[in-house]
């Protein structure tokens, strides 16, 4: 038996309750969480909002949780080095059969036939101890940031929705002629964490970083944007910059994709990664259509990460924590105790990451 954090998929509710969860397979590490962040798909699930997600089989509940730091309780000596004692991260995306889940970039299964722990079909991790192979793991080497190391799993959307965007921006010369991104406008639609993730890693490509929402932002997330050298703007009162050449968009908001889109460079790419199923639709007329031709702009979608983009996140985490002004630490606004399932249903005010203590 084990406490765990659960609901039932896809219907949704909430509850913290002592479990019956079968026995761990062979070669299993056991895993204790120290802390599990919470993110908009874990409160959709909650709220019956997340109709892709699914109980595990065998069971009539699932448990949440897909961002997580865990200490590693109990390992056999195996090929990852993951040692009794280690921080580590457990990746969310288990791979199929599909020809990209057996190379590793389960990020981009072919058939839609993966695993997510915590939303499709597999337990989360927001329970005091579970089980699971050392292959599923990453190791936090850096052991003076295990807290900010639950940033990992949101960040590594971020590296792997990058890479994307390398690959894209290839196809045409998208560099100025110097070879850097200086003087190009990034905007992030979105004011969350993976927009603050995402601003972060924009910087590092030294874009000219906006970021953007329909309200004013509180002065403590003002005051981390300043740090990082990023602008903010509330959209419904006018927008202050002219040209994009990179838009990410966080919010999965149709109207606000759009509102951007026409006011794209030549040869802009548009990286869509927020998701809102609910949202209202929008009306995109021909002219749309025509200012994306004819500006050569390219609109992709990017999900997950591989095992490879946890690495390069936890690469990144480690070098902005060590900053100097480093605001990495203040992306989480708030440690939860597992009873307290409130925050599932309500945002806590000033919300950037709301973290669960285990
Ligand atoms: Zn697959």
């Amino acid at each position: 038996m084990v406490n765990a954090l659960t609901t039932n998929a896809p219907s949704g509710g909430i509850e913290f309750h002592n479990v019956q969860i079968s026995d761990p397979k062979d070669f299993e590490v056991k895993l204790k969480p120290l802390y599990t962040g919470i993110c908009g798909t874990d409160r959709g699930e909650v709220h019956g909002n997340l109709s892709f997600a699914y109980n595990h089989p065998g069971y009539n509940f699932l448990v949440l949780g897909h961002e997580a730091v865990c200490q590693v309780i109990d390992a056999q000596e195996n090929e990852y080095g993951i040692k009794t004692g280690d921080y580590v991260v457990p990746v969310v995306r288990r791979p199929g059969e599909c020809v990209n889940c057996r190379i590793g970039r389960e990020d981009n299964c072919s058939d839609g036939k993966k695993n997510e722990a915590g939303i499709t079909g597999l337990h989360g991790f927001m329970r005091d101890y579970f089980f699971d192979m050392p292959e599923n793991l990453v190791k936090v080497n850096d052991r003076s940031m295990v807290r900010e190391a639950v940033l990992t799993e949101p960040a590594k959307n971020v590296m792997k929705a990058f890479e994307v965007f390398d690959t894209v921006s290839r196809r045409s010369i998208f560099q100025n002629k110097d070879s850097t991104f200086i003087g190009k406008n990034c905007l992030i639609i979105g004011s969350g964490s993976e927009a603050f993730l995402y601003s972060m890693m924009a910087n590092e490509y030294r874009f000219n970083v906006y970021m953007t929402n329909r309200h004013s932002l509180e002065e403590s997330k003002l005051s981390i944007l300043e740090k990082t050298g990023s602008i903010f703007f509330d959209y419904t009162s006018g927008i202050p910059l002219k040209g994009i050449d990179l838009l990410i968009d966080t919010s999965g908001d149709p109207a606000t994709i759009f509102r951007f889109v026409r006011t794209m460079n030549n040869n802009g790419v548009a990286i869509l990664f927020g998701t809102k199923g609910n949202a209202p639709g929008t009306q995109v007329n021909g002219e749309d259509i025509d200012y994306i031709i004819e500006r050569n702009i390219s609109m992709v979608g990017s999900v997950d990460g591989s095992k490879k983009h946890y690495l390069d996140a936890l690469r990144y985490i480690e070098k902005w924590n060590h900053a100097h002004n480093s605001v990495i630490g203040d992306l989480i606004t708030g440690t939860y105790s597992p009873e307290n399932t409130e925050i599932f249903l309500k945002k806590p005010e000033g919300e950037i990451k709301s973290i669960i203590k285990w």
